[in-house]
């Protein structure tokens, strides 16, 4: 049977606030011991009110206007209702029938081509606390009531799993971008529950999904929708598809789901306006205010650094991964530009000195800085906002590398002395006597040298064991102590044993 699985999510991002969505209690109660980050209203104290924080519903329609959605002009906070003892108030205040924005879509980079992934809302409610389950008995920490968190639903529009892990990666990345919150899955900064039904190929409809919940992971995600896919796939071989809606929990060990409780349906949560609480009210003017300040985000970004740049696909995406390498990035290639222009200004204009040198240049520096300076940094465990090398130094280290002042191995050595010190490159080249030999004399004397010395592998190399001359240039680089041109080294010695 040819089934093709349609997948859904439901994700709740927790916005980065000082203060929590309805109090002034600070958000970074994670980080305090229990029950400290806490006042009578996130306890759900009778008598007391919410005030909405301005903070959170702005950082709201900053993901929503990046996520192209369509904000509401008016939305309205209504209570959840449903038991449970992280709930104090009985109710989690949420957002039902007028979310803060409606619509939307994300587009995912796969390989070559892209995909729109399309958006039912985005609305804003508040956290529930935590249980922690002891053996014996159950502790809540009420630190996590009351912060800020935006739901998003997304439109079935998933086909794989590796999908809905992109959409999730995508989306963290957007969240760091536009810096409403770290999104970290493992911290539960970025939850998400993950719903999935299969069809025959090439029906319309719809069959009842399957929720699946407790997804800690990027990988879980993945791993747990592909176990959906092929449990539910043997289901419908068997004749007997889900006829009615699950839920089921990822079990981590075990690598599998687990039916949980029937999920209850809207209905139960007696959804009402909560009457605590006005509007939310946008004007024009206020939602094109913070359109205009968003910054640029990252699918904006890698298709600008491959125009502008002329940078590949694939070091973009790295690139573009973390925005502070972004940032580093480009420092370098501007300053690298400038060096460029000054060395050629008399061949011509300063755009037409660029497109010659940008392929050349970009790929250099995205080259050294993604490979080298990213297992330097690795090895010490830091990012690049924690290293000495300023990304002026280090457009100057790309410079001696274009150049060929130096050769590959000894310009490994200046980076990571500069990584250690933070010094100049053209200074530690000099200090260590590091320049490449180009000189042909010196060159010449080091090939001859070699050649009288090795007689059998000479005539081997002669009767065509060509091989051999990375042999040669290898004991040439010695005697010149690795400083030596490898490229002239190599012609050299075709020349001369020809
Ligand atoms: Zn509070
Ligand atoms: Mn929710």
């Amino acid at each position: 049977m040819n089934l093709e699985p349609i997948i859904g999510l439901e994700i709740h991002i927790q916005l980065k606030t000082k203060s929590k969505m309805f109090c002034s209690c600070s958000n970074l109660g994670e980080n305090e011991p229990p029950n400290t980050t806490v006042c009578p209203i996130c306890l759900g104290h009778p008598g007391t009110l919410p005030v909405v924080n301005e903070e959170a519903v702005k950082m709201g329609v900053k993901l929503a206007l990046a996520l192209n959605c369509q904000i509401n002009r008016q939305s309205i906070f209504a209570r959840k209702n449903y038991f449970y003892p992280d709930l104090p108030k009985g109710y989690q205040i949420s957002q039902y029938e007028s979310p803060l924005a409606l619509g939307g879509h994300l587009t995912i980079v796969k390989g070559d081509f892209e995909q729109r992934i399309n958006l039912e809302r985005l609305h804003l409610e508040e956290d529930a606390a935590k249980n922690f389950h002891f053996k014996d008995k159950v502790l809540v920490d009420f630190n996590r009531s009351g912060t800020p968190l935006a739901e998003i639903v997304s439109k079935p529009d998933f086909r794989t799993p590796q999908d809905a892990r992109n959409f999730l990666q995508e989306l963290r990345l957007l969240a760091r971008y536009l810096k409403v919150s770290d999104a970290d899955m493992e911290k539960g900064h970025l939850r998400c529950d993950a719903n999935i039904s299969l069809r025959p190929a090439g029906e319309e409809k719809l069959y009842p999904k399957t929720e699946i919940k407790n997804l800690n992971s990027f990988k879980a995600v993945e791993r747990a929708l592909t176990y959906e896919i092929s449990r539910q796939s043997r289901l419908w071989e068997e004749g007997t598809a889900p006829r009615t809606q699950a839920t089921r929990g990822w079990d981590e060990n075990e690598q599998k789901t687990v039916e949980q409780r029937d999920k209850e349906e809207s209905a139960d949560y007696r959804y009402f306006p909560d009457p605590d609480l006005p509007p939310l009210i946008f004007t024009e003017e206020a939602v094109s205010d913070i359109q205009s300040a968003l910054p640029e985000l990252p699918q904006a970004k890698r298709l600008r650094f491959v125009k502008e740049y002329g940078a590949t696909l694939a070091d973009v995406h790295t690139l573009v991964e973390d925005e502070a390498v972004a940032d580093y990035f480009e420092k370098a290639i501007s300053e690298g530009r400038s060096w460029l222009e000054a060395e050629n200004d008399a061949l011509g204009t300063s755009e037409e000195i660029w497109a010659l040198n940008k392929q050349k240049l970009t790929k250099l520096i995205a080259g050294w800085l993604l490979s080298e300076l990213f297992k330097l940094m690795n090895a010490e465990g830091i990012g690049i906002g924690d290293i000495k090398i300023t990304p002026e130094n280090f457009a100057e280290f790309i410079t001696l590398v274009y150049q060929r002042k130096v050769n590959s191995s000894a310009a490994q050595i200046i980076l990571k002395q500069m990584f250690a010190t933070g010094a100049d490159p053209s200074h530690i080249m000099e200090e260590e006597d590091l320049t490449q030999l180009d000189d042909a004399a010196t060159l010449e004397e080091a090939v001859a040298k070699v050649i009288q010395a090795n007689p059998e592998q000479v005539a081997d190399y002669q009767k065509g064991k060509t091989p051999l001359l990375k042999f040669f240039i290898g004991l040439a680089m010695k005697e010149l102590k690795g400083k030596a041109n490898p490229e002239k080294l190599g012609e050299i010695f075709r020349d001369k044993l020809r």
